[in-house]
């Protein structure tokens, strides 16, 4: 049987066995890769690099939109960088907004996710609320006059064309794009693998917004523990909304959840003290 090895952290690294390549192609933009994996399902790889998988992606999306969504708690325009495979979009219209826009540079991951993973974006391409855009990320903050309560930036690691969306000038457009009180969320890898990633990642944030912060969650397939997701906002309220008011608005959702909920919500802040050193200027 043909395995997948990932090559993400040179040195280490992990491999599926490939129950069933279903496609496998050079894009514009990247190498990308299909395949069914016994027990992650149907797995997403770009640039050796594992993106996503039908099994474990909850942890990740969940976490992703759910949380600025609802500490922000009347977001009305989310903005996702990236993610097209569709699962931020999916989880982002479960919220009462009035749009949801993704812009992502590669239409080639949208058609094919839609094609061969239609499970990571359950039907939200075609949702009324969803608006997507083929351009890059950096370009379209750096151009757009929209304005956005949230912007969620669900990123490939900072190789190839994901690179340009770690940067003070990217982070700093989005920051122009975002309404008063307005939180950004960032993808910052694994702390044990990519340290300087997450240190690098702090230092940039905190120059330009007032409360900056890093909360966890954890994918299996993205291998080396928890994983960092980068907050940002100059409204230092949204991470302190206590408890019962998270349940309240979660609960006015009226969804069900595999990873997120409330409290681990909340749990998701508390950082590890080696993870917390990273977060140095
Ligand atoms: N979170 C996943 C991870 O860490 O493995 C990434 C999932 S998502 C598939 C990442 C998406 O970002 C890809 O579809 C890629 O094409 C897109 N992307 C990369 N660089 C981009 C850019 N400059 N502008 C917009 N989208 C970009």
């Amino acid at each position: 049987m043909m395995q997948y090895l990932e090559t993400l952290h040179g040195p280490y690294g992990q491999y599926f066995a490939v129950e069933r390549e279903l496609y496998r192609d050079k894009t514009d933009y990247q190498d990308l890769v299909i395949f069914e994996n016994k027990i992650f399902g149907k797995v997403l790889a770009l640039d050796g690099a594992i993106q996503t998988t039908t099994r474990d992606n909850h942890p990740y999306h969940e976490m992703l939109l759910h949380v600025p969504l609802l500490a922000h708690g009347d977001a009305k325009q989310v903005l996702i960088i990236g993610g097209g495979d569709g699962g931020s979009l999916r989880e982002a219209v479960k919220h009462p907004l009035e749009r949801a826009v993704m812009v992502e540079i590669d239409s080639e991951v949208i058609d094919l996710s839609k094609r061969y993973l239609p499970e990571l974006s359950d039907g939200a391409f075609d949702n009324p609320k969803a608006e997507v855009v083929i351009a890059d990320g950096c370009r379209y903050v750096a151009e757009t006059t929209d304005r956005f309560d949230v912007i969620v930036v669900d990123s490939t690691d900072p190789i190839g064309p994901g690179k340009v969306l770690f940067t003070s000038e990217f982070y700093r457009d989005c920051k122009r794009c975002l309404n008063p009180g307005g939180i950004l969320v960032t993808q910052h890898g694994v702390p044990l693998l990519q340290a300087d990633e997450l240190t690098d990642g702090y230092r940039k944030l905190s120059a330009l917004f007032d409360d900056v912060t890093f909360y966890l969650t954890v994918v299996p397939t993205y291998t080396g523990g928890a994983m960092t997701l980068g907050w940002a906002t100059d409204e230092p309220r949204h991470r302190k909304v206590p408890l019962g008011k998270l349940e309240e608005r979660f609960a006015g959702l009226g969804i069900e959840t595999h990873y997120y909920s409330p409290a681990v919500h909340q749990g998701a802040f508390a950082l590890p003290p080696d993870v917390q050193r990273l977060l140095t200027k």
